[in-house]
């Protein structure tokens, strides 16, 4: 595990360096005044509020969610098992059933970056997207025992918690280095033969820590993520934890909490030991050992307590431990404290271990904790220490230990390696230690005994192997050895070549063993769990390996002799013969003699992996049972053939025989002859079956044979025809196919729906549609040049349509049947490590050779499964390879003795080990699945840039990278969903674009990179399947200029072209200051007419570059490396002009091109590394352009144009304006957003690791801070877009490449509402029972039956008491409720004027009012003071009570019906002003009556079905008509002061309409207003609509501009705290 040297910091170096040029500036800003444009410049420094960052995603405080994190060093990786406690519990008694499920429960845990990721082991995790490429013979079982699993989740978590506090300089995110688990086992076997637990005995927290991670300084301590944390299993042990990850926090100084520990120095390796207090005592404790860079060492202990409800780590350091040998260490690692046990309170603390791998290429060992009762009585000792401390924490006593410093006597210093030690480790029986160093090697240490008293480690072993440094080795225990240490250990190392390596230092066979798969050069981390390999590296990919199949490999290699030829009788080998002994050159002729006289194979085949046919030219047919070993002689397959025609008796030459095919049945082969003899032999021993033979006249020689089922089989022919027979009585050639190429046909593949593809020796791929045609015999609906005039050795057919050949030039083609019948190119990717594919498998398995060696490979997932020496595909081999289960496989090769005999080598994997007689184990199956993570870029990537047609879904995140590789990403709400790669360039990637026409559903694809090269794809977006959406179209190089690695072009765009459908126009910006100006045309038969041409800039290394289309204009914005920025201009009408010449292809792109810069203008003190630029919305006549640089500055210019005839362009004046220090490290990207919100965004990112978001001020032109993200990777590129997500809600999401791509988002609609509210001088709140009910009160569709009932005014007549009773329920529960925090907020922004443009006018009056159905009273709560004189409640309120005088008038005349009610009632003054506001004292169980008249009963205030009281309508009527008079002002200042206005909904639904229905009509006039002054030409106001509702916040009003409608489908409290917090950072 690699902190410091690793490629990540070299390259930070590099990327700063590599582009500075060394020449002297010469061009200044002087130039833009050249060309008589006035340059104003203002720079001021940017204020960062003293705030921590923005950092607790996704839980309250943030406005930002992380939405995936792809790619990025894994530093660490493990599998664990569940602990004792789980397996006790399990009633299995079979222990090998147990183990197995047991295993099956296994997680993969690993940590990449900052994050830690939790995974079930059995889970599939291919790559996404792409078709699992395991196909089980038993997919039944496996289906089983994945659904059983299914219910598993993925956790994923920061390590560290991100609380960090101090802005610049150190990254906020640390890195994990290593991982401990004290609450689960490294192997499900460990306790199988130990039932007894003593960490039971443990406390809560102990129980609950189920990851202690560290990196750097920190420490931190995890429960959860699927580990068998805080989990009491159920009898079944089915209950495991499925619970996330939760960060367990730290006391730190005071009542503050930390979610890690920050230590001294950097810590390497990490032990827990349990301490048991007292009994009675609930609390528990244990004690840390951290071993550091320092060669020391520090013991803490830590014990729970409760702080502010939560359980809290109090951490006490007891000792620090340093060893005299004073040196740094780049690893350290510790034997002895075992975290499943337990120190009680009377036993001596047990010793610990130390080895330490030093930068000086020696180990030192020591002891950090010695146990011997020397130290007894030495206050100081950390025994006494540790005993002292235990008995406060079980006192409760104050514990002040002030920590003791001791230094330890190395032990032992292991010498051997020459270089730095970059791992070292102890096996778990510390008798060896295992390290590994830049000296490329692996080293084996034994602890021997001297004499009676002494030891020391001996350098028993060196392994040779690896190519570069070697940086992790672990000690391996295959898993058939139950846990117990063997003998002779196994090692797996890893390192920088990208392998793992396996090896087996004590045996006689020293063998290196490479495990290729990775994608990166660095594999940081390599564990053994249980017999399965773990590695990780570079290329954020976790790859297993199953440790038992491996090393079966090169054990289960049977060989075996092919039977003697039977005795030869045809006459036309004794001729041959004959005639060599007449020649007359004896000696040459007689080695031919021998080769001759030796057994030749015409054909084998492997069946179903369990025999193996051979025929040879002598007659012979034998077959091998591979389960038994032996060889059955069947009759010779040329004696006593029958013509299938003519039952006459054939004489057939065996010599001639050239294959060998068996039917799927395995019942019958087909021999073919050059003759063009198929002739058929049956395998069947039992029964005299006579041969039989039959042939198409005018077809030989037979080149193969294929069978496709029982009944049909494929002839091909060596003169370029193929032939289908159908296997009737007389053999039918259904269909004759002639492929009209010179090549020989070698390869098919037929996809049941009647397409029929071959591939030959010339490089062709030919496509029969076999079902449109008449006749038998068909020719190539079409042919395509698919493997460079090489062989196409194999051709498969995937279920998407997708065909996909492999052949000798190395490449994997993949091309699809276009709608027009026609072969087409989509992408050829070069496998890496082969020279020359042979075989492919399950759509993604390869086979092909690597120097000598013959590579089978799962080029999905990048996993090696077999590499054998064969001798090269020079050699003549016949070799087959069967394939199941995905990764399981058997491979016969039969290779010529000289002694004229054939051997043939059968390797199996394990699973085809069925000489055993024990069924393969079912958890070996699980581990098919051996791929977790993308493969993502393993190096920085340099530009990323998001790939979206409108109203299309999904989008692609296109992304290239110093590693060569272009990467596309499917997004899907939210998170990446699949990949795709596309070919790799040479050299590195540095810039990516994209462009679409408007009205097509292609978007053109372009990277650039190393070596000036420039490839273009076409991206078909109505395409279903992936694969095939993306079309090859050109490549651009240079033609002239010698192009090396160090000559690149390092930034592109593109822009499609005005009024022709089908071009591009796209620059690119290289090292020597040139811009590549290139039109690209989307017809890929155009391909030839793409024109491109060089512009010679000021000759500095171009490092950026933007492209706009201005009115007639493109303009081209370059950024270099001395800090300038040029525009460069193009005129449409010329390029259109030549994009028609073109057709006839010869008029040049440069007659047209203005040859130099119109404008250029110094930005930055050094190199520009990113420019975003943009045009103003709304004032034609400018663009805004910011940028960022090494000198940590974001410059923000604005440029006016004057348009002088289509044909020219000026600068007007420029304005530039610089924001200083805006970062604690260069800044690499910048994106400018500007929408139709207030909010003109910019953001930025660089090696400081985080996201900033910065608010642009047009009119000062300056840069406001907003917020900042930390990111788990350097930002060296980044790019936005948004999308609607299913909630309804627009998200813009920001994605940062760097080491691994994260991506961010926010919701854009909260976003949106809150600047309309922050503009708004004017507010109307609308609000209905959702908002109620956010306080958890009921709405009415929650209300009890009893309600619609109780809700009328007659009711009071029949029974006054339960009419009061119902309504005081109500009223009680109101006071009861407490508003939600909404209320607060709404108060804030109005009365507490946090929303700047809505002050209290100066007569007192408010500009905002609140119109509401609902009853409960809230929005007159006292602890508001914004609402109580503007609040318009139109059911009046619960919490007031009237006298009920009124209730039976109705327009002052008695009701009918309510006479002798009336009769005993005289409504006075005095009585219809009664007014009872309530309170909870006021409430009580007897009739409350009138204060006045002390007669009639009170009701509550609320208008209720029916009701005619006028004692209730007019109190309501005071209030309506006072928010009417209100609103009609609004709307005048709507009209004739141009102001902005909001409607805020808030849980106002469907069900009882009013409040929606006022708010629609409020902004309906408004817009009127505004439109009706827009058609007069007057500036008016504007008006805002915000609906908040979980269920129907949609808005069906059509008004036109400036009226904005967001709708935000969401509960009103949370959508105004969200856009609260907006507000907090945009004012
Ligand atoms: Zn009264």
């Amino acid at each position: 595990m690699m902190h410091s040297d690793g490629d990540g910091s070299t390259s930070h170096a590099q990327k700063q360096n590599d582009d500075v040029s060394q020449a002297p500036p010469t061009h200044s800003s002087i130039s833009a005044t050249k060309r008589s444009t006035n340059i104003t410049r203002s720079s001021e420094t940017a204020e960062f509020p003293s705030q921590d960052f923005d950092d607790k995603l996704s839980s309250t405080g943030s406005v930002f969610r992380r939405d995936d994190f792809v790619g990025g060093p894994v530093t660490t990786a493990t599998i664990r098992f569940p602990p004792k406690h789980i397996a006790n519990a399990l009633d299995e008694e079979d222990k090998t059933a147990k183990h197995n499920y047991l295993k099956s429960l296994g997680r993969i845990v690993f940590a990449r970056g900052p994050w830690i990721e939790s995974h079930p082991l059995a889970l599939s995790y291919n790559n996404p997207g792409r078709n699992n490429a395991t196909k089980s013979s038993d997919e039944d079982e496996i289906q089983c025992m994945t659904q059983a699993l299914e219910d598993k989740s993925s956790y994923k978590t920061l390590a560290f918690g991100g609380l960090a506090k101090n802005r610049g300089g150190t990254s906020t995110f640390e890195t994990v280095s290593g991982m401990i688990f004290p609450s689960s086992s490294p192997s499900a076997l460990s306790y199988l033969n130990d039932s007894s637990s003593r960490v039971e005995s443990c406390h809560s927290i102990n129980r609950r820590i189920s990851v202690v991670a560290f990196g750097g300084r920190r420490i931190s301590f995890l429960s959860g993520g699927g580990l068998w944390s805080n989990s009491i299993t159920n009898k079944n042990g089915k209950d495991t934890a499925q619970d996330d990850f939760v960060s367990i926090p730290i006391a730190k100084d005071g009542s503050l909490t930390s979610s890690y520990l920050e230590v001294s120095d950097w810590i390497h390796d990490v032990r827990l030991l349990n301490a048991e207090l007292q009994q009675g005592n609930n609390q528990s404790a244990f004690l840390l050992a951290m071993g550091m860079t320092n060669n020391n060492c520090e013991i803490f202990g830590f014990y729970s307590s409760t702080q502010d409800e939560q359980e809290t780590l109090q951490p006490t350091r007891l000792q620090c431990i340093t060893c005299d040998v004073r040196c740094i260490t780049y690893s350290l690692s510790f034997h002895g404290w075992d975290s499943t046990s337990v120190l009680s309170s009377d036993e001596q603390l047990p010793s610990l271990a130390v080895a330490s791998g030093t930068v000086f290429s020696e180990i030192v060992v020591w002891d950090a904790v010695v146990n011997s009762q020397e130290d007894e009585n030495d206050e100081e000792s950390l025994d006494t220490l540790v005993k002292r401390w235990l008995a406060n924490v079980t006192a409760g006593a104050n514990i002040i230990i002030k920590a003791s410093r001791i230094r330890r006597t190395s032990l032992h210093r292991l010498k051997g390696h020459l270089g730095s030690i970059f791992s070292v480790h102890f096996s778990t029986c510390g008798q060896y230690i295992a390290s590994t160093s830049d000296d490329r090697t692996v080293r084996l240490f034994h602890l021997q005994p001297i004499d009676e008293s002494q030891t020391e480690w001996k350098l028993i072993w060196t392994g040779w192997g690896h190519t570069a440094r070697v940086f992790d080795v672990s000690f391996a225990y295959p898993s058939h050895a139950l846990g117990e240490e063997s003998s002779h250990p196994t090692l797996v190392s890893a390192g920088e070549d990208s392998t793992a390596r396996i090896w087996s230092p004590l045996q006689t066979q020293e063998v290196s063993h490479p495990l290729r798969g990775h994608d990166c050069e660095s594999v940081w981390t390599v564990d053994v769990c249980d017999g399965i390999i773990v590695t990780g590296g570079n290329d954020g990919c976790v790859k297993l390996w199953d440790l038992d199949n491996r090393m079966m490999e090169d054990k289960d290699i049977r060989t075996f002799v092919v039977p003697k030829d039977p005795p030869i009788q045809s006459t036309h080998s004794e001729e041959k013969i004959t005639t060599e002994a007449t020649t007359s050159k004896p000696r040459k002729k007689q080695k031919k003699k021998q080769k001759l006289s030796g057994q030749l194979i015409c054909g084998m085949e492997l069946f179903k992996c369990h025999r193996l046919v051979v025929a040879t030219r002598a007659g012979g047919l034998f077959s091998l049972d591979l389960k038994r070993n032996t060889w059955t002689h069947h009759k010779c397959w040329h004696d006593n053939v029958i013509s299938l025609e003519d039952k006459s008796k054939l004489q057939i030459d065996p010599t001639t025989g050239t294959c060998l095919s068996v039917s799927p049945s395995a019942a019958k082969v087909i021999v073919g002859t050059t003759e063009g003899w198929l002739v058929v032999a049956s395998l069947d021993s039992s029964c005299d079956v006579a041969s039989h033979a039959f042939r198409c006249p005018s077809y030989r020689p037979v080149q193969s044979i294929s069978w496709i089922d029982d009944d049909n089989v494929v002839v091909f022919y060596a003169r370029g025809s193929v032939i289908w027979f159908r296997m009737e009585y007389i053999p039918l050639p259904l269909h004759i196919m002639t492929l009209g190429t010179p090549g020989i046909p070698l390869s098919f593949a037929y996809d049941y729906k009647q397409s029929f593809y071959i591939g030959d020796s010339r490089g062709n791929l030919a496509y029969f549609d076999i079902g449109q045609s008449e006749r038998n015999e068909i020719t190539p609906t079409s042919v395509l040049k698919a493997h460079a005039k090489e062989h196409v050795t194999a051709v498969t057919v995937m279920k998407s349509g997708i065909i996909v050949s492999v052949g000798n030039d190395g490449c994997m083609h993949q091309s699809k049947v276009a709608n027009n019948g026609q072969l087409q190119r989509l992408v050829s990717i070069p496998v890496p490590a082969t020279t020359g594919l042979k075989h492919i498998w399950n759509d993604a398995i390869l086979g092909g050779f690597y120097g000598n060696d013959y590579v089978v490979m799962d080029n999905i997932n990048g996993y090696e499964f077999v590499r054998i020496p064969t001798g090269g595909r020079q050699k003549r081999q016949d070799f087959h390879i069967g394939f199941s289960n995905g990764c399981s496989h058997a491979m016969a090769i039969c290779t010529g003795q000289k002694d004229g005999s054939n051997i043939i080598d059968f390797h199996s994997s394990h699973l085809f080990d069925e000489t055993s007689t024990l069924p393969v184990p079912r958890h070996q199956r699980i581990t098919t699945t051996y791929n977790i993570g993308h493969s993502y870029h393993a190096e920085t990537i340099n530009d990323v840039t998001w790939v979206k047609k409108c109203g299309v879904k999904p989008a692609y995140l296109l992304s290239g990278s110093n590693d060569c590789s272009v990467k596309l990403m499917e997004f899907r709400n939210g998170t990446f969903a699949s990949a795709k790669e596309l070919p790799p360039h040479e050299s590195c990637v540095r810039g990516v674009c994209t462009s679409s026409h408007p009205a097509t559903n292609t978007s053109l694809l372009v990277t650039c990179g190393g070596k000036l090269t420039m490839e273009c794809y076409l991206l078909d977006h109505s395409s279903a399947d992936m694969d095939a959406s993306v079309t090859a179209l050109c490549s651009y190089r240079t033609t002239g200029s010698k192009a090396t690695i160090d000559h690149r072009m390092n930034a592109v765009r593109s822009v499609p072209l005005p009024s022709n459908e089908n071009y591009h126009f796209v620059v690119s910006g290289d090292s020597e200051g040139n811009l590549h100006v290139v039109m690209v045309s989307e017809l890929p038969s155009d391909r030839k007419t793409t024109i491109g041409e060089i512009l010679k800039g000021n000759g500095r290394p171009v490092l950026c570059l933007e492209l706009l289309t201005y009115n007639w204009f493109l303009l081209a914005f370059v950024g270099t490396t001395g800090g300038d920025i040029q525009l460069w201009t193009f005129s449409i009408a010329k390029l259109i002009g030549c994009s028609e010449a073109s057709e006839d292809g010869h008029r040049q792109l440069g007659d047209v091109l203005s040859s130099t810069a119109s404008c250029e203008f110094k930005a930055h003190q050094s190199g520009v590394n990113d420019l975003s630029a943009s045009i103003i919305v709304g004032e034609s006549e400018s663009v805004v352009i910011c940028s960022v640089g090494d000198d940590q500055t974001v410059s923000t210019c604005l440029i006016h144009f004057a348009e002088s005839g289509p044909e020219s362009l000026s600068c007007e004046g420029i304005r530039l304006s610089t924001t200083q220090c805006a970062s604690a490290s260069a800044l690499k990207a910048v994106e400018l957003i500007l929408d139709d919100s207030t909010f003109h965004r910019v953001y930025t990112s660089g090696h400081d690791e985080t996201v900033t978001l910065w608010k642009l001020d047009f009119a000062r032109l300056s840069l406001k801070y907003v917020t900042s993200v930390p990111i788990g990777t350097e930002g060296s590129c980044l790019d936005c877009c948004q999308y609607n997500h299913p909630d309804g809600t627009i998200r813009e999401v920001v994605a940062v490449g760097g080491l691994g791509t994260e991506l961010l988002s926010f919701n854009l609609t909260t976003l949106l509402a809150a600047c309309a509210l922050i503009e708004a001088n004017s507010l109307l709140i609308t609000a209905g029972a959702g908002f109620s009910a956010d306080s958890g009160l009921q709405t009415y569709e929650q209300a009890p039956l009893s309600y619609r009932e109780m809700c009328d005014p007659s009711k009071l007549v029949e029974d006054p008491l339960k009419f009061q009773q119902f309504w005081l329920a109500f009223t009680r529960s109101y006071l009861k409720t407490k508003p939600h925090s909404g209320y607060e907020l709404l108060d804030q922004w109005c009365q507490g004027g946090k929303l700047p443009n809505l002050l209290r006018q100066s007569d007192g009056s408010t500009p905002w009012w609140v119109y509401t159905s609902n009853v409960d009273g809230h929005f007159r709560n006292t602890r508001l003071a914004s609402f109580r004189e503007s609040v318009c409640e139109i059911h009046g309120c619960a919490l007031e009570f009237k006298c009920a005088c009124g209730i039976g008038f109705a327009n002052g005349e008695p009701r009918l019906g309510w006479q002798k009610w009336n009769e005993q009632v005289q409504p006075t003054d005095a009585c219809r002003e009664t007014k009872l506001v309530m309170t909870d004292d006021a409430i009580s169980s007897s009739l409350l009556l009138c204060s006045h008249c002390q007669l009639l009963p009170m009701r509550a205030n609320v208008l209720m079905f029916h009701d005619t009281d006028e004692n209730i309508l007019r109190s309501i009527s005071v209030e309506r008509d006072r928010y009417q008079a209100w609103e009609a002002t609004v709307e005048k200042n709507i009209e004739t002061s141009g102001k902005r206005f909001v409607v805020l909904e808030l849980g106002c639904g469907p069900t009882v309409p009013a409040v929606r229905e006022e708010s629609e009509e409020v902004v309906s006039d408004c817009a009127k207003i505004i439109q009706s002054d827009k058609s007069r030409c007057v500036k008016s106001g504007s008006v805002s609509f915000i609906r908040i509702n979980p269920k129907h916040a949609e808005i069906s009003l059509s008004t036109s501009e400036p009226t904005r409608m967001i709708s935000i489908f969401s509960k009103a409290e949370a959508a105004l705290k969200e856009i609260d917090r907006w507000i907090d950072l945009l004012i």
